[in-house]
This record gives C-alpha cells, structure tokens and sequence, in this order.
C-alpha cells in the first residue's frame, strides 16, 4: 500500500524506493487529497507499477497535477474507489481500516484527507494525511478508535492539527512529521511540537531525519534512526511572525505562519493589488484573469494584506 507520492519532483525518488525494496505491484494506492505535496508523483507511480486499488476522496482542484493524475488512472483503465469510513481491508498480515473523511464538503481541501489506521499484529499506525481540527473532531465524535503507537502527524505539523483531545485519543508513543528543510510554511508549528514533548512523545521528522522507515514485528515497532528534536520552525531565528498564526484553532488554509530566517525571504513572489493571494508562480493559472500583477519579495507580502499563499501554484504543501 503506497499513502501518497510526494511532489512532483519527487516522483522518481518515490518509484525508486518502493522499486528497491522489490516491489512491482501495489495492492492499494491511496492519494489522500489533491494536493501537490501528496498527490504530484502519483501519475508516475501509477504509469510505473501494476496497481490493484486506488482510493481518492471525492475532492478535485484545478491544478494540472490533479488533471495528470486522473488521466494515468483512465489511461491504465483504473477506476477511483470513494473512503467508506469502516471499510477495512488487508494489506498483506495487517488491517487498514478507513476513518476519514466523516463528511462530504469541506471548505479546507486538507479535511478530505483519507485516514488509514492500520493494525498488525499488535501495533498500529494512524496516517493522517492532512486533516485539520474540523476532521480530527469528526472522528472523535464519532467515538471512531483511533489509538496508535505511530501517528503520522497531520498537515506537517501546523498549528491547526493535532488538537490535544485528538493527540490524547490517539495517545502515540511516536509521532512522524513530514516537513522540508526550513520551509516558509512554519512548519512544524511550536503549538504542535510543545504538546509531542509535554507528552514524551518521540519525534521523527523528515527535515531531521531524512527517509523514516518504522519497522513492526507485530510486538515491537523500531526505527531506522534516531529520534529528531522538538524544535519548531524559526526557533533560534529572529523569524518574522504573522498575527493571524497564533490561534491554535484556525480553521484557515496553510498560511506561513514563521518564516525561518534562513528560509529564502527575499524570494520574488507575485500578486494582484486586490487578492489576497500571493503566488510563487507568474503563470499560475488563478492570476490568468488580472489584468494587473504586481510583484514583491516573500518578507515584503507576508506583512501586507496579499499574505495567503496560492494554493494552486504553492499546491498547498
Ligand atoms: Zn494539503
Ligand atoms: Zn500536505
């Protein structure tokens, strides 16, 4: 079972890795939501090995990456499967059970995120993909089990996931954060890290630690390196922070809320004199009906009032 493929750019380090470990067919392919960082390598993966099933939620985005990925899944003559929260199925020894989404509309494309909580032996895993508050409190509600040694910490770490009544529920002994070397996200947020350590909670994270790799028995789950800090982004660094990041419960999109020092501040970015967007991309398709694109640098639009990033040309990370 692959969970996601990483950006576009990753694509071939993503079919190069699950190739060295043997594989040629992947049972069950799930793309989370359509996002770039989940989905961009997705219509290689598939053009690349025999695919059983693949699960998407019933989201779409105009983005050219979304359209690539439905056109290798019609070209393979593959149908989409929708999450039925309660299905289960297996993947070789182990359960997947599907826990979200629990709704049909979202307005944060991140709450359509497909959940997996898998199970072998006695050890599971819960991949979060990037549900948000909204979602983490459906499944609560719903009084859906959702314990597990290993979380795969939703959306990257941002301050908007990981409610502690949510991380309490789940009460992992481990935790896994995917996030780039001093993105210009924020992420993983300060709120995040501070409850991973009240908790003892051990931290894996991508930008540490490079590839993680958790191995199970069924007894005892182990990992391929050690454990990473509870450092968060623009710690040590006098970061410039945005006012609206604060709220631990924003239900808003993936706003950089720290930009780390050392993160390219200075980065030309473009916006129109009403949105509310910026873009890191001239050509993204939403500024095709301006008639009028200003440009400025990263440090300059992020204290203006253009400081959303785009989703469709940043895709949302
Ligand atoms: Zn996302
Ligand atoms: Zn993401």
């Amino acid at each position: 079972m692959l969970i996601d493929a990483g950006n576009n750019e990753d694509s071939s380090s993503v079919k190069n890795y699950i190739s060295n470990q043997g594989i040629t067919k992947l049972d069950y392919v799930i793309g989370t939501h359509p996002h770039e960082d989940h989905i961009g390598g997705m219509d290689y993966i598939i053009n690349s090995f025999k695919i059983g099933k693949i699960y998407m939620p019933k989201a779409t985005a105009n983005t050219k990456t979304f359209r690539d990925v439905v056109s290798a899944i019609k070209g393979k003559g593959l149908k989409v499967m929708a999450p039925v929260v309660g299905q289960t199925f297996k993947v070789g020894n182990a359960t997947a059970t599907i826990l979200a989404p629990n709704s049909s509309g979202y307005e944060d494309l991140n709450n359509f995120s497909i959940v997996i909580r898998l199970t072998f032996g006695s050890n599971s895993f819960m991949f979060d993909g990037d549900v948000v508050d909204v979602s983490e409190n459906e499944m609560l509600s719903k009084g859906l089990n959702i314990s597990a040694d290993v979380l795969k910490v939703g959306h990257h770490g941002s301050s908007s996931s990981t409610t502690q009544a949510f991380l309490n529920k789940v009460n992992p002994k481990y935790a896994v954060i995917s996030c780039g070397k001093n993105n210009s996200y924020g992420h993983p947020h300060k709120s995040t890290m501070n409850k991973l350590k009240s908790k003892g909670i051990k931290v894996y994270r991508t930008d540490e630690n490079g590839t993680i790799v958790a191995t199970s028995d069924g007894n005892n789950i182990t990992f391929n390196t050690k454990s990473g800090s509870y450092n968060y982004a623009g710690i040590g660094s006098s970061a410039s922070s945005n006012s609206s990041a604060s709220s631990g419960s924003s239900k808003t999109r993936n706003v950089p809320v720290v930009v780390p020092k050392s993160s390219n501040n200075s980065k030309i970015v473009y916006y129109t004199p009403s949105g509310k967007s910026y873009h890191f991309d001239k050509n993204c398709s939403t500024l095709s009906r301006s008639k009028t694109i200003l440009t400025g640098t990263l440090r300059e639009v992020l204290s203006s009032s253009h400081n959303d990033h785009c989703n469709v040309c940043a895709e949302g990370n």
